[in-house]
């Protein structure tokens, strides 16, 4: 693991929730937004109204300046976001989650908790000098923002579309 779990459980649906607004949009309805919370096992209030999803749907490209811009501008967005949200760090246990940092409460509003929550994992990563684990896909044509956990630093894709599209690609131009 390079990251505690939280802080990885957080980039992760941090990303997703970044990446649902490339073409096409994959959250674009309440149903959409039941089911990224539930995978991403997001606890607290959620009220299920129209402005509650406009929120979050708002928030994506917020959230790709703060998971992709370098090290020194991304520790500026942090503090803003941190201090305009009033956010005070507690730690935590609930249901089968054990000891973890909220920083905000739980019925604070989602697009509060998930910007504070990306917000809080970002503050490992600029600590740990990790930056370079967050990167946007390097398929050209796409715009999706890619976190590579892995041991060896080896993921280039954001999903495995991309990474089959390029397999692809490059199949047909060593055939040419
Ligand atoms: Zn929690
Ligand atoms: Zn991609």
């Amino acid at each position: 693991m390079v990251f505690t779990h939280d802080t990885e459980a957080s980039l992760l649906a941090a990303v997703a929730l970044v990446n649902s607004a490339e073409e096409p949009d994959t959250l674009t309805t309440h149903d959409d937004l039941v089911a990224f919370l539930d995978e991403h096992e997001f606890t607290g209030r959620r009220r299920g109204d129209d402005r509650e999803l406009d929120e979050v749907r708002g928030l994506r490209p917020r959230l790709r300046d703060l998971l992709t811009s370098d090290r020194d501008t991304a520790a500026v967005l942090v503090n803003e976001a941190l201090a305009e949200t009033r956010a005070v760090p507690q730690l935590v246990r609930h249901g089968s989650h054990d000891w973890h940092i909220h920083a905000v409460p739980p019925d604070a509003p989602l697009e509060t908790r998930i910007l504070v929550e990306t917000a809080m994992a970002m503050i490992d990563v600029i600590r740990a000098d990790e930056t370079s684990r967050l990167a946007t896909c390097a398929d050209p044509d796409c715009g999706g923002v890619v976190l590579d956990l892995s041991r060896n630093r080896s993921r280039r894709f954001c999903s495995t579309t991309c990474t089959n599209r390029a397999a692809v690609a490059a199949y047909r131009a060593r055939r040419r």
